[in-house]
């Protein structure tokens, strides 16, 4: 069956970026398929390979929205987008990816040119940076996070615990959101400053998760870093992280539409095959009814998120929080249903570990609680509503 509508390539793409998804979808195929999967990822537990990365580095795919300046090819947040879901979709075992794009966008945005030579330079070769801005009594409340950095004979010490930050066991540097000063409000004296992964006082542990080796816990003990550590303007990390909202939600959001396409592929080509009563399972139109509701859905999301990632890049200033929001809460929410519906499609074949539908299901249940749950998402478009 042709699924040229939900492949996406063609929905207000220019030829350039058609071949460019096109690429990315063939390599994908080619190095990254079923049988090469579980090697590369240690048995599906390690979901980045730095190899892999490298690699899709060197065609200049990392350079993606990296200013050429620095090394990037050029391009996008939409750019970055069709590349996010097709690398998504494709199952490639980049995961740390998302989050180190999230970090060269706050880079772009506030660094210093020595801090972008070096970082913008690592990212564009393949390497991956991470953030940390939640703690253990910090999460959808992320003002109300504790860790400090002090001054201290011209460098910053860092005191404090993170949680959940994802990929740090694979980052050259982490992007540590702290306290530096006292505001009157939570959201004053907060600032940005890079911590080297090897750095003396800083310690990762990783969390288990359904997902396998994704995140984790940092502990920092007396944590020194220069004072050129620091990103940004000191006392101004809340206005900074506002900042990169539009950008961050749209990469969020453009993983989770790639795996929930994904997911629909996955189970639409086993309807077709699958036979009971003496015919596919596809041919029975509650099976059809579905597919045709999730088809519909995500032409939707991937035209939201397309559209809020151009205006995006036609205005990079402009705060989009109910655009962005909608297609974080849409793509993420998206993705959960074709994975459940996917297994639900498969029978018993979809909960076997021998088939990937359990694992893209546990991929997409966390896509609604990590940055920003879809409740959060929700208290965001409801404000810009009026309410
Ligand atoms: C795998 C994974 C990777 C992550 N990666 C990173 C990372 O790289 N860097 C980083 O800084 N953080 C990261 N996070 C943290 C993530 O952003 C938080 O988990 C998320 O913001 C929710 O915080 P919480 O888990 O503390 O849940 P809580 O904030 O405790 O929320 C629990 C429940 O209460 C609901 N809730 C809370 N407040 C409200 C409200 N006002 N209205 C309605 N409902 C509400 C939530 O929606 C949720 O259902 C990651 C998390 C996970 C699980």
């Amino acid at each position: 069956m042709e699924v040229a509508l939900s492949r996406g390539a063609d929905l207000g793409l220019t030829e350039e970026q058609q071949d460019f998804a096109r690429a990315v979808r063939d390599f994908c195929a080619r190095e990254c398929g079923p049988g090469r999967l579980a090697e590369l990822t240690a048995g599906f537990d390690d979901l980045h390979n730095s190899g892999i990365a490298r690699r899709m580095a060197e065609l200049g795919w990392y350079g993606v929205a990296v200013d050429e300046a620095y090394g990037g090819s050029g391009g996008g947040l939409l750019e970055a987008c069709i590349f996010l879901e097709e690398t998504a979709r494709g199952e490639a075992p980049i995961g740390a990816y998302a989050v180190t794009l999230i970090v060269a966008g706050a880079l772009a945005r506030f660094g210093t040119e020595d801090q972008k030579q070096r970082l913008l330079g690592h990212v564009a070769a393949g390497g991956a940076l991470a953030i940390a801005m939640s703690e253990p009594e910090a999460g959808s409340d992320v003002a109300a996070l504790k860790t400090r950095a002090e001054r201290s004979d011209g460098e910053w010490v860092l005191d404090g615990s993170k949680m959940w930050c994802s990929y740090a066991h694979k980052a050259m540097e982490i992007l540590i959101v702290c306290r530096t000063g006292r505001g009157e409000s939570k959201h004053e004296g907060l600032s940005m400053i890079f911590v080297p992964r090897e750095a003396e006082g800083l310690t990762v542990t990783p969390i288990e998760t359904l997902g396998g080796k994704e995140t984790n816990e940092l502990h920092l003990e007396g944590c020194r870093v220069g004072a050129d550590a620091l990103l940004g303007e000191e006392g101004h990390g809340w206005t900074q992280l506002m900042a990169g909202l539009n950008y961050e939600r749209v990469i969020l959001a453009a993983s989770a539409l790639g795996l929930a396409q994904r997911a629909f592929d996955e189970a639409l080509a086993y309807a077709g095959e699958r036979r009971q009563f003496g015919r596919a399972i596809g041919s029975f139109q509650a099976t059809q009814h579905k597919f045709a509701d999730l088809a519909t859905e995500l032409v939707q999301a991937r035209l939201l998120v397309r559209a809020v990632a151009s205006m995006t890049d036609a205005e990079p200033e402009r705060m989009l929080p109910q655009e962005a929001s909608m297609a974080k809460l849409a793509c993420t929410e998206l993705a959960k249903r074709c994975a459940l519906e996917g297994m639900q499609i498969m029978g018993g074949y979809g909960y076997a570990t021998e088939y990937p539908m359990e694992r893209y299901l546990r991929a997409a249940v966390v896509t609604t609680i990590f940055g920003g749950t879809s409740e959060i998402q929700k208290n965001i478009i409801a404000k810009t509503l009026g309410l």
